[in-house]
C-alpha cells in the first residue's frame, strides 16, 4: 500500500472493441516506477498516450484518450481494474484504437494481472488526500468528492426499467472489496436504443457475450451476476475515470446519475485547483493501512 507496484510479467488477451467492433490484441507489460499507466499503439509506430486527465478526448458513452489526433477508446474498465487491484505502473500495448470489451466487466483484466502477479517497487506511492469538497451539478446529475479516510465511491442511478429503477451502491476500496463486489459487474444497454446508437457509430461490437441487454421489461441474456449489477457497473466506470487523476485518492466520491463526461470533468476540475487536496506518502505498509483503514487496524490491534 505504501509503495508502487507493477506487473511481474507480460500478459496478453484479444477481443473486439465495444463501440468500434474492431478486433484488437492487448498486452500488459511491466514498467519502471513512476511510469503510471501508459497506452502504446503498436499499429502506429508505438505512439504512446498516458492515462492522464490532460489526454481526455471526446467522452460520451465511453471514455477516450487522444494525443496528436491518435485515439485510444474505452479505457475505463481496464483502468478501473488497475486501481482496484493496485497496479500503478504498466505499458498497455494495443494494435487498434479501442480496448477489448471482453465480457463487459473488469474481471478479465483483474484476472490477467493477478495471474502474472504484482511486484512491489521502490518508489513510494503518492496519494492525493482531499482537504476540501468539490461538487459539480448539471440539471439532476451530480458528482462530488469530499475529505474522508480511505477511498470510497458511492453511486445512485434511476432508470425507468423494472429491473433497475432507483438503485444505490457504495464501496470502500481500501478494503479489498473491489474484486468481489465491483470487478464482475458488466456493462449494459437497452435493446430499443441499439439502432440509434449504431447510427452514431456506437456499440458495433456489442453482443450478448459482452453486455447485459435489457428488453422493455427484462433481460435477454440473464442471469445477472448481482441483482443490482447495473449500479455496480456505474461504480466500476467511475473508478476507471477517476484513475485519470494519476494518483490514488484519499476521499469519498458521491455520484448521482452522472456519466463519463461528468466523471472526467470532476477529474480536470480537481487537478486544476491544488488547494482542494494535498499529496501524501507513507513510510510503510503498516502506516498506510493505519491511515486508510483506521477501523480495520484498530480491530486487528
Ligand atoms: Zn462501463
Amino acid at each position: 500500500m505504501a509503495f508502487e507496484q507493477t506487473i511481474r510479467a507480460a500478459v496478453a488477451c484479444e477481443g473486439v472493441g465495444l463501440h468500434s467492433g474492431e478486433p484488437v490484441k492487448m498486452r500488459i507489460l511491466p514498467a519502471p516506477a513512476g511510469t503510471g499507466i501508459v497506452f502504446r499503439r503498436v499499429d502506429l509506430d508505438g505512439f504512446t498516450i498516458e492515462a492522464s486527465s490532460r489526454n481526455v478526448a471526446r467522452v460520451s458513452y465511453a471514455t477516450s484518450l487522444m494525443k496528436k489526433s491518435v485515439l485510444i477508446s474505452t479505457t475505463e474498465h481496464a483502468l478501473s481494474a488497475f486501481i482496484g487491484i493496485g497496479l500503478d505502473n504498466a505499458i498497455i500495448e494495443l494494435n487498434n484504437l479501442e480496448l477489448p470489451i471482453l465480457d463487459g466487466s473488469a474481471q478479465p483484466f483483474v484476472d490477467m494481472v493477478l495471474e502474472a502477479g504484482l511486484k512491489q517497487q521502490r518508489r513510494k506511492r503518492v496519494y492525493l488526500r482531499m482537504r476540501r469538497a468539490l461538487e459539480l451539478r448539471e440539471g439532476n446529475k451530480f458528482i462530488g468528492v469530499y475529505p474522508a479516510e480511505g477511498y470510497s465511491v458511492e453511486y445512485g442511478i434511476n432508470f425507468p426499467h423494472p429491473l433497475i429503477g432507483k438503485s444505490e451502491f457504495e464501496v470502500d476500496l481500501s478494503r479489498d472489496l473491489y474484486r468481489r463486489e465491483i470487478a464482475p459487474a458488466r456493462t449494459f444497454g437497452f435493446r430499443d436504443d441499439e439502432p440509434a446508437m449504431r447510427n452514431m457509430g456506437l456499440v458495433r461490437g456489442a453482443s450478448l457475450d459482452n453486455c447485459i441487454v435489457l428488453t422493455r421489461d427484462g433481460v435477454e441474456n440473464g442471469p445477472l451476476r448481482f441483482p443490482d449489477e447495473f449500479v455496480r457497473h456505474k461504480v466500476l466506470d467511475l473508478i476507471g475515470d477517476l484513475a485519470l487523476v494519476g494518483r490514488r485518492i484519499i476521499g469519498r466520491v458521491v455520484a448521482d446519475r452522472a456519466g463519463h463526461a461528468m466523471h472526467t470533468a470532476l477529474v480536470s476540475r480537481l487537478l486544476r485547483d491544488n488547494s482542494l487536496w494535498e499529496e501524501t506518502t507513507f513510510e510503510t505498509d503498516q502506516a498506510a493501512r493505519a491511515a486508510l483503514q483506521p477501523a480495520f487496524s484498530a480491530q486487528m490491534g
